[in-house]
């Protein structure tokens, strides 16, 4: 469920025309709804209610300070995989306490000033990682806590690159080392093991792979237990899929409770690190439409949007709704969606049936609120787009339109040129 609604035929985000936002913002820019932000966040946390949990909302899906700021006020943690999204958490006023650090390309800058904001856990992904830790720590006169992020080896049906836990993934320490990685973690001086941790894949769209991880996890949990090892957390990631055209995700709650089914009395609080399914149908791209054009058997709609602003559909090629901003035309037409980067790639919908669009319409690019800004670049030299969002009939810049100096930020030419 999301606020984007039509009001006689006018696109609406909440109580506020995307007409309106366009006048005072231009385009391409991506809008975000604050009732439907707050309101996935909640069913999600509270889902979990009578079991002891944290919810970390996973920074790299959508990293606006503004965002964060909400799950910040709601009392969620964030769940990192870089200095860069410490610092907007930080930033933000999540609390350290409640942010756990994933990724497998810590670098020894990066762990100092974890360690320093005093983070609640970082999820180790292999045995070099967990020694340089133990050093940083040693320097700073420090313990790090740490789970291990274990690679569960289980099927799941995603696309190839968001596939995180089969055994040729780089992700976290294969099952078979996975007690010995814990039993050096044990001898390390400066290293406090606390968890274990997984995270097997995104847009996950059926709750058996999940269970199964959890199943394996449970199995380690248990051989820990023996091994007297004191584990407080079980973290089981994030990765429950979206609607973005027909598929059929379990609801947070059909999901929280397969889960609890499996993990039965366990003392430990669960850790969990949604990201998609909070902000995925939050947000949406609007794009406004700049020429048309036809060949031999194509028809070409093309925007201001382009590649560099949402890579998703070429890299991953993933699908979008394309719905008017304004329902005006009744005839639909088989055409592409596609922008002005000089790439065969820059499209956005593929020989789709949609509304006729004609130059100067807008067109709303919806579910583009997740792994959408925060994958966007500058290529083309392109500045990249306003992020704005919505809240009942206020409407707010929380990131304003690049400008050209923006794109030459840092750059300078050498005194020997
Ligand atoms: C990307 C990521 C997530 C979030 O995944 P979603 O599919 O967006 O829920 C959670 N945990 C880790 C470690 C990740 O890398």
């Amino acid at each position: 469920m999301n606020h984007f609604v039509y009001k006689n035929d006018d696109l609406f985000c909440e109580d506020v025309p995307i007409t309106g936002i366009v006048e005072k913002v231009g385009t391409p820019f991506y809008c975000y709804s604050h009732a439907t932000i707050t309101r996935h966040f909640r069913v999600f946390r509270d889902a979990f209610k009578d079991l002891d949990h944290l919810t970390c909302f996973s920074v790299k899906s959508n990293s606006n300070l503004a965002i964060l700021k909400i799950f910040a006020l709601h009392e969620g943690g964030a769940d990192i995989v870089s200095g860069g999204e410490l610092f907007r958490a930080l930033k933000a006023g999540i609390t350290p306490d409640k942010i756990v650090y994933s990724g497998v390309g810590k670098t020894p800058e990066e762990m100092k000033f974890a360690l320093t904001s005093n983070i609640s856990m970082f999820n180790v992904e292999s045995e070099q990682e967990l020694q340089a830790l133990n050093t940083i720590a040693g320097a700073m006169g420090r313990k790090a806590t740490v789970a291990i992020r274990i690679n569960p080896e289980v099927e799941t049906h995603t696309h190839p690159y968001i596939m995180t836990g089969h055994s040729e993934n780089k992700f976290g320490i294969s099952l078979e080392n996975s007690l010995q990685t814990y039993e050096s973690a044990r001898q390390m001086k400066n290293i406090d093991v606390k968890g274990i941790s997984c995270h097997i894949g995104s847009q996950l769209t059926d709750i058996d792979p999940f269970l199964n991880a959890l199943r394996k996890l449970k199995d380690i949990l248990q051989e820990l237990k023996k091994m007297a090892f004191d584990i407080r957390f079980l973290n089981l990631g994030g990765g429950l899929g979206i609607t973005y055209e027909d598929e059929k995700p379990p609801h947070p709650l059909e999901y929280a409770m397969a889960l609890k089914e499996v993990l039965g009395k366990e003392n430990i609080t669960l850790i969990l690190e949604p990201g998609r399914v909070i902000i995925g149908n939050a947000g949406i791209l609007i794009t406004q439409v700049l020429y048309t054009k036809s060949t031999k058997n194509k028809r070409f709609v093309i925007v201001d949007a382009g590649m560099n602003d949402l890579i998703r559909p070429t890299l991953y090629n993933s699908f979008h709704a394309i719905q008017p901003v304004k329902i005006i035309h009744s005839e639909m037409v088989v055409a592409d969606l596609v922008g002005p980067v000089c790439e065969t790639g820059d499209f956005f919908a593929k020989d789709r049936k949609m509304p006729a669009f004609q130059s100067g319409d807008l067109v709303a690019i919806m579910s583009a609120g997740a792994y959408s800004f925060s994958m966007a670049s500058n290529y083309n030299s392109r500045p990249r787009p306003a992020e704005v969002m919505v809240k009942g009939k206020l409407f707010s810049i929380i990131r304003s339109r690049e400008t050209y100096d923006d794109l030459i930020h840092g750059e300078m030419i050498p005194e020997f040129l």
